[in-house]
């Protein structure tokens, strides 16, 4: 990867600034990130890029792997996360890209780790707090309200969890 490119022109890498690292470019690495689950959890990905664009951390869903209720893998990404951007619990600035809409366990996370922006693919109508059920990210009794945008390439998020359920079917 070249760095001697000043930020923001055409020929940066891809990865070299959040200018030029799309949503969708994020999206894409939450469902590789997903890959990474065990067979019997939930192929859910999260990735965590700073605000240059770089790739801070990426978990996968690990709670039946793990035996832990909380191994979502927004929690696992954003734990890993605060330990390379060594700021403390802060990731102020940061984006969460994460393939399913997040619970309310994880949409309070991000906010209480001050994560900056929030994208996401598919839809949780069932325990969804981005929207769905609840909207924590955007309550304006609290303090940190991330931006917030959903549905990008939502099909292809919605297909990871529609094949992993068929699949678990007799
Ligand atoms: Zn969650």
């Amino acid at each position: 990867m070249t760095t001697d490119l000043p930020r923001g022109t055409a020929s940066a890498p891809r990865l070299g600034g959040a200018a030029l690292l799309s949503d969708e470019a994020m999206i894409r690495a939450a469902i590789d990130a997903a890959a990474a689950a065990d067979g019997r959890d939930v192929p859910v990905g999260a990735v965590v890029f700073d605000a240059d664009g770089r790739e801070l951390a990426r978990a996968a869903n690990a709670r039946e792997a793990t035996g832990d209720p909380t191994a979502h893998a927004e929690v696992l990404a954003l734990r890993a996360a605060a330990q390379v951007m060594g700021d403390g619990w802060r990731l102020e600035g940061a984006t969460l890209a994460v393939t399913l809409e997040p619970c309310t366990m994880c949409a309070g996370a991000l906010v209480l780790a001050r994560v900056g922006k929030l994208v996401f693919g598919a839809w949780e109508p069932k325990t969804g707090a981005v929207g769905s059920l609840w909207d924590v990210v955007r309550d304006r009794r609290l303090n940190h309200r991330p931006q917030v945008r959903g549905v990008v390439l939502e099909s292809e998020c919605a297909a990871l969890l529609d094949d992993f359920f068929k699949s678990q079917r007799p």
